[in-house]
């Protein structure tokens, strides 16, 4: 099996659930005749898709809105697919330059959603790419989190600046990024901690790190990503919300694609965060990282 083929498998098989649900739906309207029941229908089914209320109504605006192109039901589907993709476009795409160097990249999110074992498939990604990565591990507060990312950092041949647990997390990053610069780094990849029952300290603590990074070099960090994981559905649109009122987001990555991943959720954090989804993550493995495409991803939920 191709790599390709093997990344559409698993988009597709992680949204089969949300898939068969439209798609049934949409098999069911009577001969063909698109009317305010159908659509009513079809809402509900959005919203049951993990879509969310809101966004799922704007994708049903914008389907009233273009009836009239479609007299039957592979039209509608056509169109909802275009629809879902545009939504999925919007958010300005964030680009990778490399021009800073290093380019310092900030991984947030909460606890178990994935940040460490991303951090070890953007090194792979960025090491097939020819970069020079070095990794930093901001999640000071307990051990197992520093020793986890060193142990990435052997199987990925990058290395990593820790402390001992209970660090103050701005130190780790600010030795990081002096390391970075002095030994000319291309990326600099920091992990942070997400331990939530202590929401103020831990967004107050992201708020340091960046401030102190921005001390350092001056656009640090250049990146700052978002994970969230996608298994949990509209929380995943919850905690986007709140990381992005504490500390600016300038990207998404969605975690547990594979699996019976609430894909749907991917649509209402495009559209209500109005964040870019930069990447996916179908697996436990290095490799198991996609960059986000919005046709593919339309077309494997319709
Ligand atoms: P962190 O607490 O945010 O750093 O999360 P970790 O990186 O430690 O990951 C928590 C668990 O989720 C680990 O068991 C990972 O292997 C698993 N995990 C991370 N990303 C994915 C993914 O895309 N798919 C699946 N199935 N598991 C993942
Ligand atoms: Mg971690």
């Amino acid at each position: 099996m191709s790599e390709k083929t093997s990344f559409w498998t698993r988009l597709t098989g992680g949204l089969a659930r949300t898939r068969d649900r439209i798609g049934a739906c949409l098999s069911n309207m009577a001969s063909g005749q698109i009317d305010e029941n159908t659509l009513d229908e079809l809402e509900e089914i959005l919203i049951l898709s993990d879509i969310g209320v809101t966004t799922s109504a704007k994708l049903i605006e914008r389907l009233k809105a273009r009836r009239g192109e479609a007299a039957e039901v592979e039209g509608l589907k056509n169109i909802l697919r275009q629809e879902m993709q545009s939504m999925l476009e919007a958010p300005k795409p964030l680009l990778w330059h490399f021009e800073a160097r290093p380019e310092v990249v900030m991984v947030i999110g909460v606890n178990g959603v994935g940040k460490t074992t991303t951090i070890a498939k953007l090194a792979f990604w960025l090491k097939g790419q020819g970069k020079n990565v070095l990794l930093a591990a901001g999640d000071t507060f307990r051990a197992v989190a520093s020793e986890q990312l060193v142990k990435w950092g052997e199987r990925l041949n990058c290395p990593v600046v820790w402390q001992k647990s209970g660090a103050d997390p701005s130190g780790v990053a600010f030795a990081a990024l002096d390391q970075a610069l002095e030994e000319s780094f291309d990326v600099m990849l920091l992990d942070t901690a997400g331990r939530l029952h202590t929401k103020v300290n831990l967004m107050e603590e992201l708020k340091k790190i960046h401030r102190v990074l921005g001390k350092r070099l001056a656009g640090a960090p250049h990146k700052v990503l978002l994970v969230l994981d996608a298994s949990t559905g509209q929380n995943a649109l919850s905690q986007g919300r709140m990381f992005n009122q504490a500390t600016p987001v300038d990207g998404l990555i969605l975690t547990k694609l594979d699996g019976s991943a609430k894909g749907g959720v991917v649509l209402s954090l495009c559209a209500e965060l109005k964040l870019p989804v930069c990447f996916i993550g179908q697996g436990e493995g290095m490799e198991d990282l996609a960059v986000f495409n919005a046709s593919e991803f339309a077309r494997a939920i319709v």
